[in-house]
């Protein structure tokens, strides 16, 4: 497993530093965003550092399918049943903050803070 000491998600992989984990395999992780934007917010992570949907290519494919389906899962099982919101953003453009691949799903009762 490719991992970058530098990368703060790579160190809750690790469990250098805290995280509330909803779910993990082999794969990939699962856990609440520190600052959520819906009343539920997780994000998925693949445990090996890739910086960025950018960085992906066919050999991802199964990796990406993976942590989408498991996202479907888990908010059901965290109780959302009225739809729920997913991101990915790429690249400084793409608004992405943290420079390891992630998956935002959001959802519950809106109004959201973030429209
Ligand atoms: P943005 O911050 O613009 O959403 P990203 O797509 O890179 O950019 O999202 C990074 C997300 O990681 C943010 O929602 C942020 O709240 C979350 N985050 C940062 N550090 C932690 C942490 N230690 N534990 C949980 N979530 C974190």
């Amino acid at each position: 497993m490719s991992q970058d000491p530098n990368c703060i998600f790579c160190k809750i992989v690790d469990g250098k530093i805290p995280a509330r984990k909803v779910f993990e395999d082999e794969q990939m992780l699962a856990f609440h965003d520190i600052a959520p934007w819906a009343p539920v917010h997780i994000l998925i992570i693949p445990k090996q550092h890739i910086a960025s949907m950018a960085e992906t290519g066919p050999e991802h494919a199964g990796l990406l399918g993976h942590m989408m389906t498991v996202g479907v899962r888990l908010m059901a099982e965290l109780g959302v049943t009225n739809g729920f919101r997913t991101i990915v953003n790429t690249g400084a453009d793409g608004g992405q903050e943290v420079g390891h691949l992630h998956l935002h799903f959001m959802g519950g009762p809106r109004p959201w803070a973030r429209g």
